[in-house]
């Protein structure tokens, strides 16, 4: 993030009192923010603006917050999302991180609340290595250091190149230790829109990445597996989670 600018955040609530009341309190806390209230009005907008943080509602008219948030997915737009849910839409909630939200707030939250899981999201998200090539960020995993400026691992004298599937998988990984990243989620962090590749491709680049990395990678410790949901970085050795 550009220090020099406020953050840009983009709110999409189609309930004009509740979308006031959000944008005013965050503008009040020195956040550049724009008010939509359409789906629709996003997507259109994505096309021109990078916002910093989409605060987008689920219970939209006509397309709802989870399709849009789909959509941006799949042309592989990693603009970190705040899902708004309704508590009636449990299932949309879950299925909303599944889809690659960064976070979810239940109606009725306090502004505060908002405030606090959107500055944690910037912050967890504000690194994006693609992007940035020229970042000196390294990560420890097991014996080796992950330097994703260099695209390689590295443990001592040895040096392990990795690909680019491989590469944008343990960064997307190592960018939310302990957050389990579903497959379809680590698929748009790691191609490009209209690239041809599929969820195999992202299990066999893990495969790859454990046969370095794990000691024993039948049981593996730092890349783990979420059954049914994907996959996690644990930056410490733990057991299993499943
Ligand atoms: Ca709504």
């Amino acid at each position: 993030m550009d220090r020099a600018r406020p953050p840009h955040l983009v709110v999409v609530e189609d309930d004009p009192a509740l979308r006031d009341m959000v944008c005013s309190y965050l503008a009040q806390q020195h956040f550049d923010v724009t008010g939509l209230d359409s789906a629709e009005a996003l997507l259109q907008r994505m096309q021109r603006t990078r916002p910093d943080l989409v605060i987008l509602d689920v219970g939209l008219p006509r397309m709802s917050g989870l399709d849009a948030c789909v959509k941006l997915r799949a042309e592989g737009d990693r603009v970190p999302i705040i899902l708004l849910t309704a508590r009636c839409e449990e299932i949309d909630r879950v299925l909303g991180l599944e889809m690659g939200a960064d976070d979810y707030l239940s109606k009725p939250f306090s502004a505060r609340e908002l405030l606090a899981r959107a500055r944690a999201v910037m912050r967890r998200t504000a690194f994006t290595p693609i992007a940035a090539p020229d970042s000196d960020e390294a990560v420890r995993i097991g014996d080796f250091v992950f330097v994703m400026a260099e695209r390689c691992l590295r443990r001592g004298e040895e040096v392990r190149v990795l690909s680019t599937i491989e590469c944008a998988l343990l960064t997307e990984l190592a960018s939310h230790p302990g957050t389990t990243l579903s497959r379809e989620r680590l698929l748009a962090a790691s191609h490009a829109p209209g690239d041809d590749i599929s969820l195999r491709a992202v299990d066999a680049a893990m495969v790859r990445l454990r046969r370095t990395i794990e000691p024993d990678p039948a049981m593996p410790r730092y890349l783990q597996t979420v059954r049914g949901h994907g996959y996690v970085f644990v930056p410490r050795s733990t057991h299993a989670l499943a």
